[in-house]
């Protein structure tokens, strides 16, 4: 891994393969995979290869190359309504402490995404 990360992180521990997950895509900076509790068939997150809670504590590097990736997850999965979603701080409903982008496809019956 290229940058700073914190053992003790569930997210840092998925970005070394030390717990499994369903990658999707990764680059030098950035790192995808499924969410484990899906809101949406295909629930996918984005996240730095970088230890930083919130946001606004990332290197631009790092959110810069985050975003190109949660495009090509949308794209991939064809769907026509998503929320890509990222939250910051316990108010404001974030549970792992490590910057993460969600990318939740709506249900649409009629493209199979149920
Ligand atoms: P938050 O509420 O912090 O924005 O969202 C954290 C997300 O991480 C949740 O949607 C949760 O299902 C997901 N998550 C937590 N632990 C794991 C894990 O070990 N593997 C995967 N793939 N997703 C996880
Ligand atoms: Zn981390």
């Amino acid at each position: 891994m290229s940058a700073k990360h914190l053992a003790s992180c569930i997210f840092c521990k998925i970005i070394k393969g030390d717990i499994p997950s369903y990658k999707l895509l990764e680059t030098d900076l950035s790192f995808s995979f499924l969410d484990i509790g899906p809101l949406s068939k295909g629930h996918a997150l984005v996240i730095p290869k970088y230890h930083a809670q919130k946001m606004h504590e990332l290197p631009d590097e790092y959110l810069a190359d985050a975003m190109p990736i949660a495009k090509k997850i949308a794209l991939a999965q064809g769907a026509e309504n998503y929320n890509v979603l990222q939250n910051n701080g316990r108010l404001a409903h974030q549970e792992v402490d490590h910057v993460h982008f969600h990318i939740i496809p709506k249900p649409d019956a009629e493209r199979g995404l149920v």
